[in-house]
């Protein structure tokens, strides 16, 4: 089923985001994670795709298996950094012979190892290039990552939501944010891409954090700010790991509630493929709440 269509039937779709293993694991140890989490039913999975890496048949290989064996629906992620039009062919020819319906259409990051890296000329240099790409074969449906607090690469949020708009513009049928720990950023970003005319569903990327080397990770990779009052929680659990997970796990919970009252269209979480850390905020979460009175 596409994923938009979901949007229209219920709220907030909720997904699970997976990633392969590395080259030198087991491809099963996705899949145990996979297993004990598809009790939860979530609208679908979707897997990130190794923009640098050599794992990157895994994702088409994990999102067949998810969809045939749960029938759950799955979404790829796909970049188009570092792949010529043709081989970006040759994998969309892989993901529809394995029945995969929905992308999530992304740049990518140039290898961190080569701070040389230049774009090509004959290759894409723009998610919204690889979105008209994919609209061109008519079976997709389509979704592109956000940024409510900008992409780190630009100078003002604004100008990157001036991008995002024409990413829309090219065939996107939703979005899924960045993570971020301050729902108030996120409503700001609603409201500013419905100022740009932007109207499709968003769902909002939740990445519980687990400890403070995870979090300063999280950070340095995805430029989200950190609110004063999870600052407050390293300085009471650092030395404390069990509870600063406890804690951490607490903030997400409310942080994916409070989303929900406010009608948020989607919730996305990033599992880091921990199933225990999962089943803690799927237990917790009241996903039933409905939306507080205006
Ligand atoms: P774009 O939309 O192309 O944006 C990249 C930058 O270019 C932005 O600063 C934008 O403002 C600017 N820009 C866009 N269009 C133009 C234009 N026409 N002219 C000038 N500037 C422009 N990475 C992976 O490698 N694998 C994954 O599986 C993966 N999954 C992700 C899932 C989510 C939900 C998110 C939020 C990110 C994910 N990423 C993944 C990371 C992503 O690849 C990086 O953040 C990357 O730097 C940008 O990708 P994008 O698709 O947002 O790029």
């Amino acid at each position: 089923m596409r994923i938009k269509e979901l949007f229209c039937k219920r709220r907030p779709v909720f997904s699970f985001e997976i990633f392969p293993p590395k080259p030198d694991y087991p491809i099963e140890t996705v899949y145990e994670t996979v297993e004990r989490l598809h009790g939860f039913r979530p609208d679908f999975i979707s897997v990130t795709y190794g923009a640098g890496g050599s794992n990157r048949g895994r994702t088409v290989r994990i999102a067949e298996h998810i969809k045939k064996t749960y029938r759950i629906e799955t979404m790829a992620h796909l970049t188009c950094v570092g792949h010529s039009p043709a081989e970006l062919d040759q994998i969309i020819g892989q993901l529809k012979e394995a029945g995969i319906e929905n992308v999530l259409a992304l740049r990518g990051d140039p290898p961190r190892d080569r701070p040389d890296f230049e774009f090509k000329s004959d290759r894409y240099r723009y998610a919204g290039q690889l979105v008209q790409h994919l609209r061109r074969y008519d079976h997709f449906c389509i979704g592109a990552a956000a940024y409510p607090e900008g992409h780190p690469e630009c100078e003002t949020w604004e100008e990157d939501w001036l991008h995002l708009r024409d990413k829309v513009n090219a065939g996107v049928d939703f979005l899924v944010t960045q993570l971020f720990f301050d729902n108030r950023i996120f409503y700001h970003f609603k409201e500013n891409l419905l100022r740009l005319g932007v109207n499709i569903p968003v769902s909002a990327g939740i990445m519980p954090v687990l400890n403070v080397n995870h979090i300063k990770r999280m950070v340095y990779l995805s430029g989200a700010s950190i609110p004063a009052k999870l600052l407050l929680l390293f300085d009471k659990y650092e030395d404390k790991p069990e509870d600063f997970e406890k804690a951490g796990l607490e903030y997400a919970i409310n942080q994916i509630n409070a989303l929900i009252r406010n009608g948020v269209e989607g919730i996305h979480l990033y599992t880091m493929n921990k199933a225990e850390q999962t089943r803690v905020i799927m237990e917790n979460v009241d996903w039933s709440a409905s939306p507080e009175e205006e």
